[in-house]
């Protein structure tokens, strides 16, 4: 017989992978951090891929919460604001409680975007 826990397990993976809409990530409630880094430290799900809180009446006492902000709408957003590195990642952790980390890495993806392709005419004679 199969363990009913490797199954539930096997089925919020698929759910995760399906579900394009959001992804968890740490409880705002318990997963306590300050200037966005864990205070404490806290174990990673290989379920739901993130980092668990300790768990809270927010959160159901899972640790983790589900995300499904509009981050295309975020950034059409943030466009049309003072735009550097630290506006965006400031930006993601405030409205979209990112941890810091998370926020940064974003932010540095973004700025990436508004870059200009250094990859043209540069290498050609
Ligand atoms: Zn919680």
């Amino acid at each position: 017989m199969t363990d009913p826990l490797l199954t539930i397990g096997e089925h919020v993976r698929e759910l995760v992978e399906i579900n394009g809409d959001g992804f968890w990530s740490p409880c705002s409630g318990c997963y306590e951090t300050e200037d966005g880094y864990p205070v404490g430290s806290y174990p990673h799900s290989a379920v739901l891929r993130c980092v668990l809180g300790g768990g809270c009446s927010e959160c159901g006492g899972i640790g983790a919460v589900w995300d499904n902000t509009d981050y295309a709408d975020m950034a059409e957003w943030m466009i049309r604001q003072d735009r550097n590195r630290d506006n965006v990642a400031k930006i993601l952790i405030e409205h979209g409680k990112l941890p810091a980390y998370q926020a940064g890495e974003i932010a540095d993806l973004i700025m990436a975007l508004d870059e200009p392709d250094v990859t043209g005419d540069q290498s050609k004679p």
